[in-house]
Order: C-alpha cells, then sequence, then structure tokens
C-alpha cells in the first residue's frame, strides 16, 4: 500500500513537472518572426517608456538597450489594422511597451522588493503601498509582454506630418498608473473618458486583441504565436 501511495506521489510530480514544462519556458534567443513595428507600420509613434526614465521606477530599465517597438509579425499586422483605421481620421496608435524581455521583468521585481525606493509614488500608485503591488497583479514575475504578442499603447492625435497634436484623448490615466481608475470598466470616469476607452477597445479587439481588466492601455494577441514561451534577449538594433 506505502508502494503504491508512493508511486502515486512519484506520477503527480512527474505530472506536475511536465505541464510546469509545458506551461512555461525561457528562451534568450530572438526568432526570425520579431519584428520591429516601425518598420510594419511606418506612421506609428513610439515612446518606448523603460527605455527613457518617464516610467513607473524612474530609470531605463534592464534590457531596453534600443528605444524600439519590438513584436512577433502576427501582432504587428494586427496593429496595423487598428492604424489603418486611425490614420484616416488625423489619428494614431501610440506605443509605450511592446515586447520586454524576462530580464526587464526581473529589474522590477528586484525594485519592488526595495521598499526603500518609492520616490514615483505620488505619480503612478498614489493608492497602493509599493509591497502590495505584487498582491494586486501590477507587477509579476512573468508578464505577457515577454511573450512578444502583447502591447501597451493609447491613441494620439496627428497633423499631417505625424506630428503629435496636444489636443490628447482623454483616457482618464496615464499609462502604468497602478489603481483601480486605470481599469477599462471603472464607473466614475467623466463620459468622454469612457467613450474614449471603449473606441481603443473596440479598434483592438476587432483586430483581434484582448483586453486586460486592469490596465486600459494593455492588449494581448488572442492567438498569440508563443503563448508559454517566455523570450530573453535584448531590445537592440540587431
Ligand atoms: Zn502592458
Amino acid at each position: 500500500m506505502v508502494k503504491i501511495k508512493f508511486i502515486i506521489i512519484l506520477v503527480n510530480i512527474m505530472l506536475a513537472q511536465t505541464l510546469f514544462a509545458n506551461a512555461m519556458r525561457i528562451v534568450k534567443s530572438k526568432l526570425h518572426d520579431f519584428v520591429n513595428v516601425q518598420e510594419i507600420i511606418p506612421s506609428i509613434r513610439v515612446d518606448m517608456k523603460y527605455y527613457g526614465s518617464d516610467n513607473f521606477v524612474g530609470r531605463r530599465i534592464k534590457g531596453y538597450s534600443a528605444p524600439l517597438c519590438l513584436l512577433t509579425e502576427k501582432a504587428a499586422l494586427a496593429l496595423k489594422a487598428v492604424q489603418e483605421q486611425l490614420i484616416q481620421n488625423d489619428l494614431s496608435l501610440i506605443v509605450y511597451d511592446c515586447y520586454r524581455p524576462q530580464t526587464s521583468v526581473n529589474d522590477f521585481v528586484q525594485w519592488a522588493q526595495t521598499s526603500s525606493d518609492n520616490k514615483l509614488k505620488a505619480k503612478y500608485y498614489p493608492n497602493v503601498n509599493k509591497s502590495n503591488l505584487f498582491k494586486n497583479g501590477y507587477i509579476a514575475y512573468h508578464s505577457g509582454h515577454s511573450r512578444g504578442s502583447t502591447v501597451d499603447l493609447s491613441i494620439v492625435s496627428i497633423d499631417s506630418r505625424l506630428k503629435i497634436l496636444p489636443d490628447k484623448l482623454d483616457f482618464g490615466s496615464g499609462f502604468d498608473f497602478f489603481d483601480p481608475s486605470a481599469h477599462p470598466s471603472y464607473k466614475k470616469l467623466p463620459a468622454q473618458v469612457k467613450i474614449n476607452r471603449l473606441f481603443l477597445q473596440n479598434l483592438m479587439m476587432g483586430a483581434g486583441f484582448l483586453p486586460l481588466e486592469t490596465e486600459w492601455w494593455h492588449f494581448t494577441l488572442k492567438n498569440e504565436p508563443y503563448p508559454n514561451t517566455y523570450f530573453d534577449f535584448p531590445i537592440t538594433h540587431n
């Protein structure tokens, strides 16, 4: 009886290991179908927040060696369909983050575990304790962005030279605002903000992306080519 129990436990462990192996793998190399989104969509506006210091950490994040929006070709082509609709109305997508190396996610995790660094709390997480950023799901050990088909974006007005105009569409919060008011379906918002969020969501869903409950700017391609693979190559021009 003890022997049978032991075998059952062993089989369960092996099964769990197999499931875990199937559930997630880390790949260090860049695959051929990762593209620079600006080469696929020349008109798209790119403002890679983690390459600069205008982000919740306040400095460049590890892994971002170039200000490039890299995505799988499948995700980039889906995004192109959205941009083609917007550009006809003097609007454009602006991307804030695209493929994110696992190294960068690890950098966030390390930052979140450092309780002393709260210099940008007022701008990015005024109502959440830094220690709860994990618990509330704003920071995690793995991000869908590392799979290469997830993108953070918004919509801006542009002129004929693709210059961003100051008459910003109001989405009710900035990018990476860790707060319930950034949830796409948050109720206590001006009507125009709700309309803008719905407009963005409808466009993205129409192109095959899925929204996230907690961030109005975050979308993942529904039929992403690497649903279980987390990449960890740096963002560079090569
Ligand atoms: Zn995101």
